[in-house]
């Protein structure tokens, strides 16, 4: 309904207008004056307005200003008897849609009505459209800052993510060159921690890693800057500090932190972490170099055996152009036939006899030369390249084993290495299964050895599977670095396994009344109460040999007995015997 309110002290004029305008259906209410019609402005709303110039009370234009004050949607119209043009201007200054002579014409004032309603409701649709389009702003405005905030803070921590450090660090790192300042970057990343997420499962996974951020947060100062830039990693700017020893307590504060156990749904999680150090502007100025450095120091700490810190240095800086250099030419090495295997024969202490053989993987490439096992397999092993060189060392010792069969070489085993990375994948039992049937393996005695370190962790999916197969095929298994490191004693029970190597770090100073005799002494009673077979690596003396007859050592691999050779040499070795 259309509310309209005409002010007129003429009470005859009033009427008949307002009855024609009753008549045409819209809602009338008349005053007689200026004060009388601003109160009802303000008690209800009018759509229009029509107000007499001159008013007993006041005059006609202010009383136009005042109920444009009071309601803007409301539309006035001044009525005048006297229309000069500076009235009707004065009248359309002071807020009027437009103006009226009297007596009025009631046809034109109908047109006029008409077009001042269009004219409101185009204006009311209007302010309908910006007050909708303000609120649909501050809606977006406030998705934007979420969004930002998403795009900078990681949603499972809460921490900056590593765009966000990437930008903060450039930022600091223009403050310190201006006011010279110094900070140290590091890069912490958790050892292991798919691991926890694949034997705990991901919740206990993302619990461990909240946890470890609190902590984090707990420990710094709120000066230090810190950042989840990885799944598992962790950045951190310790501003101030300078220099190394500086830096320690607090690696150090670190270290021992993640070493205590995080409980989380009653379970005991064990972390550590290996953490890289770099600082502005002793070792570099800029932040890519900068994040290179403490990245290249934290792998070298992992390197090390993890859970330590390493400050980075020239001599790192060297190794990592060499490890770049290995993890590029390892990808073309099976295509371009750069690997082969050697091989060191296993005896037996008693007889001297060779009992079986350990295949050992040899790189030559034209530019790096002989690359050591050691460098290049932790390298193959980080860049998932395992798998494929793996199954090529695989399928090399079962060409090989034919290859001896034929020469009616009997009694022989053959023992290969896997990477508990190679363990991780699905389908390595079934990669391994159609090597067997391949090449008939079946006739040949493999002996898989794994390290001891898998025995510290639950087993996966996959590596569970290849036991079973182990078992179906009657393969050996060979656990590996016994003694060292974490060997789990109690799954020793519960893997199949047939031999326990002892590593050849354990048969140093291996005379009576040593530490390392007594663990030796240890190893080999425990595999005989297992009924496992022991064999002793990296045997280089006689005494060595003596001390391992005497505690009931069965079988032997070394310097002392056969360096790894070529398979033809070992052919040459066999035959002959
Ligand atoms: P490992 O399985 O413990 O192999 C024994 C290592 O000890 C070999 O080093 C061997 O050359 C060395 N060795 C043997 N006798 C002596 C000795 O009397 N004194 C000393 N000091 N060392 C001795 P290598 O060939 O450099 O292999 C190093 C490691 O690389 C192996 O340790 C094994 O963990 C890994 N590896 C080698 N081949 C393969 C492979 O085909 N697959 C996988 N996954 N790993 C392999
Ligand atoms: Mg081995």
């Amino acid at each position: 309904m259309i509310n309209i309110l005409i002010i007129d002290d003429d009470v005859n004029a009033r009427n008949t207008f307002g009855k024609i305008l009753k008549l045409k259906g819209y809602n009338v209410e008349g005053v007689k004056s200026g004060l009388e019609g601003i109160g009802l402005v303000e008690a209800k709303f009018f759509n229009l307005v029509f107000v007499d110039l001159k008013l007993p009370d006041m005059s006609g234009l202010e009383v136009i200003k005042k109920i444009n004050s009071i309601n803007q949607d409301t539309t006035t119209i001044m009525m005048t008897a006297y229309a000069s043009l500076e009235t009707s201007i004065e009248a359309i200054r002071n807020g009027a849609f437009f103006y009226v002579i009297k007596p009025i014409n009631i046809d034109e004032v109908l047109l006029l009505i008409d077009k001042a309603l269009e004219k409101q409701r185009l204006s009311m649709e209007n302010m309908r459209l910006v007050t909708e389009l303000k609120e649909k702003n501050s809606e977006l405005s406030a998705s934007t800052h979420k969004l930002e905030h998403l795009a900078a803070f990681d949603s499972l921590t809460g921490l900056p993510n590593r765009r966000y450090f990437e930008e903060n660090i450039q930022q600091i790192l223009s403050i310190s060159k201006r006011h010279g300042q110094k900070f140290a970057l590091l890069i912490i990343d958790i050892d292991n921690f798919k691991w926890i997420n694949d034997t705990s499962g991901h919740d206990v996974g993302d619990a461990t890693l909240k946890e470890l951020s609190l902590l984090l947060k707990k420990n710094l100062r709120k000066e230090d800057f810190i950042a989840r830039v990885g799944g598992d990693e962790f950045a951190i700017i310790l501003r101030g500090f300078d220099n190394y020893e500086s830096v320690v307590a607090i690696t150090d504060k670190i270290l021992k932190m993640f070493q205590l156990p995080i409980h989380i749904d009653s379970i005991d999680i064990h972390t550590s972490v290996s953490i890289g150090v770099t600082f502005y502007p002793l070792s570099a100025d800029d932040v890519k170099t900068l994040f290179k450095q403490a990245d290249v120091a934290m792998y070298k700490a992992k390197s090390k055996g993890k859970n330590c810190v390493e400050f980075f240095s020239e001599e790192i800086k060297e190794s990592y152009t060499r490890m770049s250099e290995i993890e590029h030419a390892l990808q073309f090495a099976i295509e371009k036939k750069e690997l082969y295997l050697f091989y060191q024969p296993i005896v037996n202490l008693k007889t001297n006899k060779i009992v079986g053989v350990e295949a050992l993987l040899r790189w030559q490439n034209d530019k790096l030369g002989n690359v050591n096992p050691l460098d290049f397999i932790p390298i193959a092993e980080s860049k998932g390249f395992i798998n494929k060189i793996g199954l090529w060392s695989f399928e090399a010792v079962c060409k090989q084993g034919e290859i001896w069969n034929h020469h009616g070489v009997k009694d022989l085993f053959l023992a290969v290495n896997i990477s508990p990375v190679q363990l991780e994948q699905e389908n390595f039992t079934q990669q391994i299964t159609d090597l067997v049937e391949r090449y008939q393996v079946r006739r040949v005695k493999l002996e898989i050895e794994l390290s001891g370190s898998i025995l510290r962790k639950e087993l996966n999916l996959g590596a569970k599977n290849f036991l079973i197969f182990l078992k179906q095929v009657q393969f050996r298994l060979a656990v590996e670095d016994f003694g060292t490191g974490y060997s789990n004693l109690t799954s020793l029970t519960e893997v199949p396994i047939n031999t326990l190597k002892i590593n050849e770090e354990l048969l140093k100073n291996i005379q009576e009344g040593s530490k390392n005799y007594a663990v030796v002494t240890g190893a080999i009673a425990l595999a005989k109460s297992l009924s496992l077979e022991t064999i002793a690596e990296g045997v280089e003396t006689k005494e060595q040999v003596d001390t391992l007859l005497k505690l009931g050592c069965e079988l032997a691999q070394g310097f002392y007995y056969y360096k790894p050779m070529s398979a033809e040499e070992v052919t040459a070795i066999l035959l002959k015997a």
